[in-house]
């Protein structure tokens, strides 16, 4: 008899998990009571982000943190507020800062991209998948020689690892991207990546979520408000019209709510360490003849990314996001923020800054762990896994962790899925 799968959730990691079980054999069906694709996967930066996987948590972040309180322009804000979550989380990413622990999570998480990259070609070609994606490759641009160092060093620990990257000078980054040239005095050089992608996360989710209706996979627009478990065994869940649903014999729940999982894990005794990190984006619309550069960059300074999506004869999107802040769990958006996004996008790309003013920001909040790894796979609770906390890097991470996650439901091969068990990781 097939696997019967229930996914709690239509981000991105959702419906990729369902994409994968299907193809696996699975009988599935996803619940959410938005449409998909428009939690924190709407509108993110779109970058397929496969060689910059590194954590937050590393010890270079550690003599920043003091800014992150004090400096209003500062790309990552702790917004300071009496939040019960925070200790316990706050001192985890603490205690991830090491050098040992970064290099780990960073090792793991490019054998998830790595997993996942030839998966989304797959279905981006055998599906016929539109989303807006390119493979031009990607610049991390520096304004500051010590930083632009220290990224030449992590890229030779990673060229150890398999990853293509080149450090160019500043003559070097400008032969490669002319559209640059008038930022000449302000960058030193860039790391350039050939191997990255940009697409446009949320259509890429729409366009999955109708292949799975089509092929026999139920999209039900309903909440799930809470899990019950007996002695050790996932039992039953209830929705939010009071109806309880008892789980079949053969049946397995994959909690893919992102940050909302950690809520609904909570009352098993299930302590899944996320946190929001709040961001933000702007999209503005191109001419077709619009001259900019073609492939994807990113101001490293700044922390922020200029993604060209699709093309055309109406030129496509750019989508700009940024910004990390601590900021609580409501995702609405601050005005200060909002316009310190508008006015560095706008100094970056003066040609397009009467749109970026002009244009309704995004905010979505990532569904962060301390350490970056994301928790996947089978919890303590009999029939019940998870597939979330990916965040900054959900777009990227979705398809290795649903191919993982689909392997080790149908093949009971948990292989891929070791270094981001919830009992590895605490
Ligand atoms: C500004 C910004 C830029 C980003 N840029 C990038 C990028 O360039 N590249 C990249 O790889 N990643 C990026 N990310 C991260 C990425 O967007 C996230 O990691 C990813 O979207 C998380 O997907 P998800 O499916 O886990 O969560 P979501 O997309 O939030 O989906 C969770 C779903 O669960 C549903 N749900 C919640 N509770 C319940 C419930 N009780 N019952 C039923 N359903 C429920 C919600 O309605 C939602 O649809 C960015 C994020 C932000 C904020």
């Amino acid at each position: 008899m097939a696997e019967r799968v229930t996914i709690i959730g239509a981000g991105i990691t959702g419906l990729t998990s369902a994409l994968a079980l299907l193809e696996a054999g699975c009988q599935v069906r996803i619940i959410d009571p938005e449409p998909p694709g428009s939690g924190t996967s709407a509108a993110n930066g779109g970058q397929l982000s496969w060689a910059f996987v590194a954590p937050l948590a590393e010890p270079g972040v550690l003599p920043q943190l003091p800014g992150w309180l004090t400096h209003a322009d500062s790309p990552i804000r702790w917004v300071p507020r009496l939040d019960p979550a925070l200790p316990a989380w706050g001192l985890a990413f603490l205690r991830a800062c090491t050098r040992q622990r970064a290099r780990a999570t960073t090792t793991a998480l490019l054998e998830l991209a790595a997993l996942g990259k030839p998966q989304l070609d797959d279905w981006r070609t055998r599906l016929g998948l539109d989303f807006d994606w390119r493979a031009n490759g990607k610049l991390v641009v520096y304004r500051d020689a010590g930083a632009l160092e220290k990224a030449r060093r992590q890229a030779a620990f990673q060229r150890e690892l398999g990853v293509e990257q080149e450090i160019l000078d500043r003559g070097a980054l400008l032969e490669r991207e002319p559209g640059l040239e008038r930022h000449r005095n302000s960058l030193v050089g860039a790391v350039w990546t050939p191997g990255e992608e940009v697409g446009d996360c949320a259509k890429f989710c729409r366009g999955v979520a109708s292949h799975l209706e089509n092929h026999g996979v139920s999209i039900e627009r309903r909440r799930i408000t809470r899990l019950e478990s007996e002695a050790g065994r996932l039992t039953a869940w209830h929705f939010s019209d009071g109806e309880r649903q008892q789980r079949a014999a053969n049946e397995t729940l994959i909690v893919a709510a992102g940050l909302a999982s950690r809520a609904l894990l909570a009352p098993l005794g299930i302590r899944l360490p996320l946190y929001p990190l709040k961001g933000y984006s702007l999209t503005v619309d191109l001419d077709a003849d619009e001259r900019l550069f073609d492939t994807s960059v990113t101001d490293a300074a700044r922390k922020v990314v200029y993604a060209r999506l699709g093309s055309g004869s109406n030129g496509g999107r750019l989508r700009i996001a940024g910004i990390a802040d601590l900021d609580g769990w409501q995702a609405r958006p601050r005005a200060s923020r909002v316009e310190m996004l508008k006015r560095q996008a706008s100094e970056f790309l003066p040609d397009q800054a009467s749109r970026i003013q002009a244009t309704d920001a995004w905010t979505g909040l990532r569904p962060a762990t301390p350490d970056g790894r994301p928790r996947l796979g089978p919890t303590d609770i009999d029939g019940l896994w998870i597939n979330t906390g990916h965040g900054a890097l959900g777009w990227t991470l979705a398809p290795g962790s649903a191919l993982a996650t689909a392997q080790a439901l149908s093949k009971r091969d948990i292989q891929a899925l070791t270094k981001f068990r919830l009992s590895a990781t605490g």
